[in-house]
């Protein structure tokens, strides 16, 4: 790809504003704490499992161990576009920077700002697990998603999802039969899209197979309240998938898309190939598959071939890979029937860190568009085009 190419694309594309499918943006309080250290602690480079430490020998040992993965270069990207580290974080700059983190959060706006201004962000879909259904009080910024994982895992007062949450502390079931509770959560359902929610969000590839049968409603009703050391994992996988029908239900009556996180959850029961049955099942609700499967990108982009209800969302994948996320969206582009059906998420707790997600997004943006104008796939009209879909007028009309 020439500069000169890739340099017009990418100037256009900071010009953009952005829609952000998929935010786990933390509430105002943790955001008004930030330091240095709780911004990697709430990020992906903690999941590098690479101790961050105290001292400056620490912090030496940790950068030189964690500042390879792509988790840790975006984000220190970010940081360096928003708090001007010359380039590199190290022992020496740590605590200067960590201060200056501080001082810019002691304003409370401080995370809002550097949505609307440094990423763009029109909006973002707040995925808030811990409080499922929440705009974090700024619905001009955030629009709410329903995440299910606690119905789909909780079929009993002591079972949580891998999140830790439980529908008995959510809804106060105490004392409903099954049949009150899928009633319950049928109102729960319909009222959080009344009140906003533009999406419903499993993410239960992390503690389930991805191979969603239909479920039955009377193996359902003699599984709740089961105790879990009498359930067999079959039941447990029925019960869960009886209700994910409910959810699907609910979903297909008020015309909800359905994001899935697929890949990199439990590997063995992640693979996207697996929701075919469901893609098919359900013509009328859109499933959003998110992360490009990842490391399954081809399997995603066969399934958006096959099925006109199957959408491709790049969340998360340019943080994880962003090579991967370069051949996936090259081959995103040729294969996906419509262009309308890709996006783009962050997936990030902090701005600091969507701002890393986004600038690797519009890198991988940028880089793919530039090869396919030099390599006369398509001109540079039409990659501009295409750079506007992919940043905010796909997110923008499906979640509306
Ligand atoms: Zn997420």
């Amino acid at each position: 790809m020439s500069a000169r190419t890739y340099r017009a694309i990418a100037e256009h594309i900071e010009t953009l504003p952005v829609v952000s499918s998929h935010e786990h943006h933390l509430e105002d309080a943790d955001q008004n704490a930030l330091t240095l250290e709780r911004i990697l602690q709430c990020s992906y480079v903690d999941w590098q499992g690479i101790s961050v430490g105290e001292s400056d020998s620490d912090h030496d040992r940790f950068l030189d161990q964690a500042r390879h993965n792509s988790y840790y270069v975006w984000l220190e990207k970010a940081l360096d576009r928003i708090y001007r580290i010359g380039g590199k974080l190290t022992a020496r700059n740590w605590r200067n920077l960590s201060a200056g983190i501080s001082h810019t959060h002691s304003d409370p706006e401080a995370h809002l700002r550097i949505l609307r201004e440094h990423c763009r962000y029109r909006y973002a879909l707040a995925d808030v697990y811990w409080n499922t259904g929440s705009d974090l009080g700024h619905p001009d910024l955030f629009k709410p998603v329903v995440r299910t994982d606690m119905f789909v895992a909780g079929f009993h007062p002591s079972v949580e999802d891998h999140d830790g949450n439980s529908p008995w502390r959510f809804l106060h079931l105490d004392g409903l039969t099954f049949d009150g509770y899928v009633e319950l959560l049928n109102e729960f359902l319909r009222n959080s899209v009344k009140n906003g929610a533009v999406a419903f969000k499993l993410a239960a590839a992390y503690e389930r197979t991805l191979a969603l049968g239909t479920g039955s409603y009377d193996r359902a009703a003699r599984i709740f309240m089961k105790p879990p050391a009498d359930t067999t994992e079959e039941e447990r996988l029925v019960y869960g998938d009886y209700i994910f029908r409910v959810t699907c239900g609910i979903a297909s009556e008020l015309g909800i898309p359905y994001q899935v996180h697929t890949g990199l959850g439990r590997l063995q029961g992640s693979n996207p190939l697996l929701l075919e049955p469901v893609i098919e099942r359900y013509p009328d609700i859109v499933f959003v598959l998110f992360h490009g499967g990842y490391p399954w990108i081809h399997e995603t982009g066969a399934l958006a071939h096959n099925h006109p209800n199957v959408h491709l969302d790049m969340v998360w994948l340019p943080l994880i890979s962003t090579s991967a996320a370069l051949q996936a969206l090259h081959e995103y582009i040729e294969v996906v029937p419509s262009s309308d059906r890709i996006a783009w998420g962050g997936d990030c707790w902090t701005s600091e860190e969507s701002l890393g997600a986004l600038l690797a997004y519009q890198h991988v943006v940028a880089s793919v568009l530039a090869e396919k104008v030099d390599g006369s796939y398509f001109d540079l009209a039409e990659a501009r085009l295409l750079a506007e879909k992919l940043l905010y007028r796909n997110a923008q009309n499906l979640y509306s």
